[in-house]
């Protein structure tokens, strides 16, 4: 028998969310779903195929990510969030039709070049409002306009820019004093919303918004409103069993660094996960865990196969119990708020040695 742990991914759920984004967007909006890091660890083809039919594009980072959705088929817009690495880049971008970001000067020039222009290509400009991550300053966005007007191959351009704290108390709306002047003065379509932005200031969001966290589950501000709260459903179900089940008494310690010691007699059960298979290492004793419906706490430390968990609550779960990690039943948002981070980052370390269970759109439809 394989190791018990496995993940599941409900593909409906993931529909249902991007529907969602595209009801939050409204009808004269397209949304991207962002599927960068093989859809943030759920599985780049099943996610893209779950919306196939209803899906406006895609946005991701990595050519060969693009190359092998346009090979499989989708015919929709695919925007490389980073743009082109390098001028091979930018003929395979021509060649698939692939939506670059034009960032930095060098991919300016390239796609100037003659000697690179293999046929049309639409383009974002990214400007940079205030993260100082990507992107022209305000002050250069002009002249680059009317550069890239200039390039006969280049057909639609969009004016993108990226808010730093959409979901955190700033807000977006210093960056956008720095945005909305050029819009007006360029007069282009724009791409402007993550999901924090899209959720929180749909009236923002621009003509094509970038959703990612939340088509897969997560709340991209889960200590001001829970997933469910904003009627999003998980994708990425983590699921264990129990594989052994220690009694201790008052004094003994458990795991590797002693971190945990019990104050009275408990039962311990051991559980088929650990940091090898994307669990986070630094998750604390007290991330919650369910075992057997019930939901309990992690005692100690991670090791790379195993974590132990509280049964004291669980009187009934012998080896073989369910354990379910992260997922329905036990929102992402929660264990990674106890371990200090995003449920962004729990997806995405998910392991390539943990099989994934896909559970199709239509059969979780109803
Ligand atoms: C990742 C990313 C997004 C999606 O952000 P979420 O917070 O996951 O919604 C949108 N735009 C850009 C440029 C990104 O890199």
């Amino acid at each position: 028998m394989p190791r018990p742990i496995r993940a599941t991914v409900d593909l409906g759920a993931f529909r249902h969310n991007y529907q969602l984004s595209q009801r939050l967007a409204g009808p004269d909006r397209r949304a991207l779903a962002v599927v960068k890091a093989n859809a943030y660890g759920h599985g780049l083809l099943p996610c893209a195929e779950a919306i196939r039919d209803i899906a406006h594009g895609f946005a991701l980072l990595d050519m060969a990510e693009a190359v092998q959705l346009r090979e499989s088929g989708f015919d929709q817009s695919i925007v490389l969030l980073e743009g082109c690495f390098d001028r091979e880049d930018l003929r395979e971008a021509r060649r698939f039709r692939l939506t670059p970001v034009v960032h930095h000067p060098q991919q300016l020039a390239d796609l100037a070049d003659p000697a690179w222009d293999c046929g049309p290509v639409d383009v974002l400009v990214k400007v940079n409002t205030g993260m100082n991550r990507l992107g022209f300053l305000p002050a250069e966005v002009e002249p680059v306009v009317a550069r890239l007007r200039a390039i006969p191959s280049v057909g639609t351009i969009h004016l993108m820019t990226h808010f730093a704290d959409a979901d955190g108390p700033t807000g977006i709306e210093a960056q956008l004093e720095h945005f909305l002047p050029l819009q007006a003065a360029l007069g282009l379509p724009t791409s402007l919303a993550n999901s924090a932005t899209l959720l929180r200031f749909p009236e923002q969001a621009g003509d094509v918004v970038r959703p990612g966290i939340m088509l897969y589950g997560g709340s991209p501000m889960p200590d001001r409103q829970s997933a469910q709260a904003l009627g999003l459903q998980p994708v990425m179900t983590l699921v264990s069993q129990i594989i052994a089940v220690q009694t201790v008494t008052a004094g003994q310690a458990v795991g590797y660094g002693a971190t945990f010691v019990a104050d009275r007699p408990m039962r311990v059960g051991v559980v088929a996960c650990g940091y090898a298979d994307g669990y986070p290492r630094h998750a604390p004793t007290g991330t919650p865990i369910r075992v057997a419906g019930v939901l309990t706490r992690t005692l100690g430390r991670v090791s790379m196969d195993m974590l132990a968990c509280d049964l004291s609550e669980v009187p009934n779960a012998e080896v073989g119990a369910p354990v379910v990690l992260w997922g329905a039943g036990l929102p992402a948002d929660d264990v990674a708020t106890a371990a200090g981070t995003i449920s962004y980052e729990l997806f995405c370390a998910l392991a390539p040695r943990v099989p994934v269970h896909l559970i199709s759109a239509s059969s979780s439809a109803a």
